[in-house]
């Protein structure tokens, strides 16, 4: 029997089989598609800004040695802006010159794709196989894969995405928020040095982000209604950039396309647990985060860690302990719920805030924007929390959400 089987080899399932090699298990991971596209992943236009605490699990995985030079990039302070006001609130490292570190998100999944291989001799890859069904039995887990095969496992680790199959064949239900909206994610080239300050402006009808990268070229972030999104998908890439362009306001002058546009609907996910018997959830599959407050991929890695964590201790007491019982699940679970939950709430309080167009909406983000650039401690809390250095408790958050959920 086989001590952990991770179903999805993304980010996080990678991530999670290179920490419990590790820790001495033995883990097969389960991944639908072929290895080709693991080990090589494609440009898929997401830039993932990275917490510091984010940045230091990858270094503690020894992972983030294998990033190149043109594939990291400091984020140095961020700009929000309300509308078409001239004035904007900003937020900037606190004990630090950076607020985090933007990396392509294909990048991450070939350097998780190269620290498992580095563990060859405790990590197996199958790929091109799906899982079917799960049995979540008292004495071991049971996987069936397309085609009929059954393995057994000590412990399954669910890793296969926010839309999970694994945590529905395991009865777990999640909390779904469609947001009704739309990505469109580009790089783009512009006339105006970035100075490794994004910009986020929210204006009637759409958002419009730029993440810095290499010196003359950000990557666009815009967030629409479903329904534009299909308009501007549609659009020709001089049409596209136009309309681009008009909206942009000048901020980076004259732009070019840089990449091919990607696009993503926005729904977040929350598991309603991130464990049952003999069974895990981590990644996206816990917690699938709106974008927006650049969490996702961090809140991740965070729960590898306490995972990890928790199985470590265990094995520590007794070197035979069986990694999947109960007690070291049930304190990964309560630890990553308490580190997410007002996070994630938060988040989803904010995007409603920032893309209600009710005047009402209108005036209270104005409100929320003005008190903050007010109060410097507000936004030194806000910058902590952007860039992991703020604790689990989030109560800026907190506070943002009494605000405007109802
Ligand atoms: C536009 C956008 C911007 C983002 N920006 C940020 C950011 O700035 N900061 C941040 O921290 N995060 C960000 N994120 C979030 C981040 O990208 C995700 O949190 C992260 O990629 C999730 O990794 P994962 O491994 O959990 O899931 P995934 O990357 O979705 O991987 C799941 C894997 O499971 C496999 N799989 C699925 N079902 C099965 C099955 N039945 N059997 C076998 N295999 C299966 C899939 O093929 C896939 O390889 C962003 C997300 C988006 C969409």
């Amino acid at each position: 029997m086989q001590d952990v089987l991770i179903i999805g080899a993304g980010p996080a399932g990678l991530s999670m089989a290179a920490a419990l090699a590790d820790l001495g298990l033995d883990c097969l991971v389960l991944e639908q598609a072929p290895e080709a596209q693991i080990a090589a992943p494609a440009e898929d236009g997401r830039e993932i800004a990275l917490t510091h605490r984010g940045v230091g699990q990858l270094q503690a995985l020894g992972a983030w040695q294998d990033l190149a030079p043109d594939e990291v990039w400091p984020l140095k302070a961020a700009r929000v802006f309300n509308g078409q006001d001239t004035h904007s609130l900003g937020f900037e490292p606190e004990g630090t010159d950076h607020l985090g570190q933007l990396v392509p998100n294909h990048a991450l999944r070939r350097i998780a794709y190269q620290g498992v291989q580095r563990r060859a001799q405790r990590v197996r890859l199958r790929c091109g196989t799906r899982v079917q069904g799960l049995t979540l039995g008292a004495d071991a887990a049971e996987v069936l894969l397309e085609g009929g095969e059954r393995l057994r496992a000590a412990l399954v680790i669910a890793a296969d995405s926010r839309f999970s199959a694994t945590r529905r064949l395991a009865g777990i239900g999640a909390e779904m928020l469609d947001f009704g909206r739309s990505v469109i994610l580009c790089r783009m080239r512009h006339q105006v040095p970035h100075q490794h300050v994004a910009l986020e402006c929210f204006h009637h009808g759409h958002t419009m982000a730029w993440l810095p990268l290499a010196e003359g070229m950000s990557s666009l972030v815009l967030t629409l209604d479903a329904d534009q999104a299909q308009q501007r998908l549609a659009d020709s890439d001089d049409a596209f950039l136009a309309w681009v362009q008009q909206h942009s306001q000048g901020r980076l002058g004259q732009l070019e396309l840089a990449g091919p546009r990607h696009h993503y609907p926005l729904v977040a996910t929350y598991a309603h647990r991130f464990s049952a018997q003999r069974l895990a959830l981590i990644g996206d599959a816990a917690v699938g985060m709106h974008p927006v407050t650049a969490h996702g991929y961090n809140f991740g890695l965070y729960g590898v860690q306490v995972l990890a964590q928790a199985l470590g201790a265990a094995r520590q007491r007794d070197a035979q302990a069986d990694p999947g019982a109960p007690g070291p699940l049930q304190q990964y679970d309560q630890i990553h719920r308490r580190a997410t939950r007002t996070i994630y709430l938060g988040t989803n309080a904010v995007v409603r805030l920032f893309t209600d167009e009710r005047p009402l909406a209108r005036a209270l983000r104005q409100g929320v924007l003005q008190g903050a650039s007010r109060l410097p401690p507000l936004r030194a809390l806000i910058s902590a929390q952007l860039t992991g250095r703020g604790g689990p408790g989030a109560s800026l958050l907190r506070q943002l959400r009494s605000l405007v959920v109802h």
